[in-house]
């Protein structure tokens, strides 16, 4: 899509300018999660759907009749849901966003929904939208915030490209004021981040160790073995959330279905990997990692489970 220039953006840090450039070449994540001071990720996600919406030549154009209804307040493909105050997002609210969410675009095109706050979600609403979220249409594009990605329910945060807005080089524009609150750092917010590094280093090493996988006939009990090692910052449960969430990002890759790739940004590492597998193989082995982690519900022996898991991938590939 052709956007306006990325100077234009209310917020600019180095991955929201990523993010520009993807959304350019056409690559539009489908789940999206920005964390950062409420005030700030409102801003941006009002921004982000006015653009996603527009239907002009260059991305808001503030001209054309989705910018319009936009700004006037009541546009028909637009859902916001913000808990107010410290209400909870409640089961009944995102129920309202699915019904919706079942009737088509009013213009054809796309349909966003924004949740605010996703961190203060009661449990049974989380898992109400993971149904959602794990089925993906093109034309819906889910926009959540949170103050504390550490408080977003894993399996939702492993589904989306994640966007921290209170990093270093965000540099916040306009109206958006942080709220005083939030500036201080908090032990909470440096256990969020310390989170939030400790998925991004296992993430990245979760890739390395599928490049092993994938591409080196490295032995299943040695695989077994790093991968544990690899997962010792997070629960087991999680690694192997980033791990099936890697193998979609693969497998979608493979398939040429671009758009539903969450880790662009790991384009070398796509590009190499899906070239070692097939679809069906990398689809056998998705089903292997979840099947690891329902077992790990089941009190299983965590290497004991991965020994197993890392004996039946290497029997698909
Ligand atoms: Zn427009």
């Amino acid at each position: 899509m052709i956007l306006s220039p990325f100077l234009g953006w209310p917020v600019q840090t180095e991955l929201l300018q990523t993010l520009y450039k993807d959304l350019s070449r056409g690559h539009v994540p489908h789940t999206m999660l920005f964390v950062g001071p409420i005030e700030q990720t409102r801003v941006v996600t009002e921004f982000l759907a006015k653009t996603l919406l527009c239907s002009g030549p260059s991305a808001p154009c503030g001209s054309c009749e989705s910018c319009r209804q936009f700004a006037s307040g009541n546009h028909p493909d637009y859902l916001v849901v913000d808990a107010q105050g410290n209400a909870a997002i409640k089961t009944g609210q995102v129920e309202q966003v699915q019904e919706r969410l079942k009737l088509r675009a009013h213009f054809g095109g796309r349909l966003i929904y924004v949740l605010h706050r996703m961190d203060t979600a009661t449990p049974v609403a989380a898992n109400r939208l993971l149904k959602t979220l794990e089925e993906p249409s093109a034309q819906i594009i889910a926009l959540l915030t949170a103050t504390n990605a550490g408080r977003v329910l894993p399996t939702i945060r492993s589904r989306c490209f994640l966007y921290r807005l209170d990093a270093d080089d965000s540099h916040p524009a306009g109206a958006a004021q942080e709220n005083p609150e939030l500036a201080e750092p908090s032990p909470d917010a440096a256990a969020q981040t310390s989170q939030s590094e400790a998925i991004a280093t296992v993430s990245e090493r979760v890739i390395q160790w599928t490049q092993e996988l994938l591409c080196q006939p490295e032995p299943p009990l040695l695989l077994a073995d790093s991968f544990l090692k690899i997962s010792s910052a997070l629960e087991l449960s999680e690694a192997l959330d980033i791990l099936s969430s890697w193998l979609r990002d693969v497998l979608h890759y493979r398939i040429g279905d671009y758009g539903q790739v969450r880790q662009m940004r790991q384009k070398a590492e796509l590009e190499k990997q899906s070239a070692s597998a097939t679809p069906v193989q990398l689809g056998k082995m998705i089903e292997l990692v979840l099947g690891a982690k329902s077992r790990l519900n089941a009190h299983v022996l965590p290497n004991l489970n991965m020994e197993q898991l890392c004996i039946r991938l290497r029997e698909v590939k």
